[in-house]
């Protein structure tokens, strides 16, 4: 199959890309490249992928589409708490905006889009571990867009045939993780001596990043359009537990800052994935331990190449 992969030089993007790669499928990448967070970090992730360096808010779509089965859809603008301020236009554009121009396209080509959505559309989820049919209700800036982003799917699915699948990620996690997120900034701040800031202690189904591969390119093979699928770790763990795992992982002791809760940020995320094990025959296959220690290698790795 030939598939594009949107935001293919992000965490998550590349390591699809790379998979599909390995599965013998072809790819096309789309990415803008933009500066979120350092870019030269997005190149060493692309390497070895074909990527185009574009913005879906004004890029030849059409162009992009030809021969193309199917989009996995990664691009967007992730990130809990840029989303509160004036960064909530970005939120706007690469979000909501992107996807609209992407959807509409897709559907004029009949190509099938799988959609990264997040657990943050469940907010303070009203129960634990939360299934798809739990009422959305996001808490951040961020979570809005993720969940009108979902709804302009299914808009266009009913409109004009757009054959959609949305796979909700619960904290993904591993080599490559944004340089914002938790495990990588506990990671280097373990390889450099640094201190390390934590803000409340929240608990997480965290999804290490093959699994969340492996999710995905079930979703686009067996998922139903227009269904949602949570793709979440088995195993769950406050983030005291995760850096005493780290801790050990490093074999060295991290000084930590605590501050208080974080604004936006959901103080539990548990994923419910009977549906995904029913429907897409996936279910999440690596340990906590196993994915921190590939994470803990990369992050040292880059660390001492300084
Ligand atoms: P990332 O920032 O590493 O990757 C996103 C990539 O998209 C970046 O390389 C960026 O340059 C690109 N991009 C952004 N806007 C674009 C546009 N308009 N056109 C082309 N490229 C654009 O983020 P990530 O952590 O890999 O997340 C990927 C997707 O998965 C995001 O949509 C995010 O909301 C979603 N998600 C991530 C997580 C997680 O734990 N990382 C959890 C839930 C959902």
């Amino acid at each position: 199959m030939r598939y594009l992969v949107t935001g293919a030089a992000g965490f998550i993007g590349s390591h699809i890309a790379d998979g599909l790669r390995a599965g013998g499928h072809e790819v096309v990448g789309l990415d803008s490249f933009n500066d979120y967070y350092d870019p030269a970090r997005k190149r060493e992730n692309a390497e070895g992928v074909d990527v185009v360096e574009g913005d879906l808010v004004d890029a030849d779509l059409e162009d992009l589409l030809e021969g193309i089965d199917g989009v996995f859809h990664l691009a967007g603008q992730p990130g809990v708490r840029a989303s509160f301020g004036p960064d909530f236009e970005h939120y706007v554009t690469r979000n909501i905006h992107a996807s609209a121009r992407l959807f509409e396209a897709a559907a004029r080509r009949g190509a099938r889009v799988v959609y990264a959505s997040s657990s943050s559309i469940y907010g303070d989820a009203e129960s634990y571990p939360t299934r798809e049919d739990a009422r959305p209700h996001p808490i951040s800036p961020y979570g809005v867009t993720k969940l009108c982003v979902e709804h302009l799917a299914y808009a266009h699915a009913r409109t004009s045939g757009l054959e959609a699948v949305v796979v909700r990620y619960f904290t993904v996690y591993g080599p490559r993780q944004r340089p914002d997120m938790a495990f990588t900034r506990v990671l280097e701040a373990l390889a450099t001596g640094r201190e390390f800031h934590l803000t409340g202690n929240v608990s997480r189904s965290f999804t290490f990043v093959a699994d969340a591969v492996d999710g995905a390119v079930a979703a686009m093979e067996r998922g139903k359009p227009g269904e949602i699928y949570n793709i979440g770790g088995g195993e769950g763990a406050t983030m005291t537990e995760a850096i005493a795992l780290a801790e050990t992982i490093a074999g060295r002791e991290l000084v930590v800052e605590r501050h208080g809760t974080a604004t936006g940020d959901p103080g539990r995320t548990r994923a419910d994935v009977t549906k995904a094990r029913r429907e897409l025959g996936w279910q999440p296959t690596t340990a906590l331990a196993e994915g921190l220690r590939a994470q803990w290698n990369w992050v040292a790795g880059r660390v001492a190449a300084l």
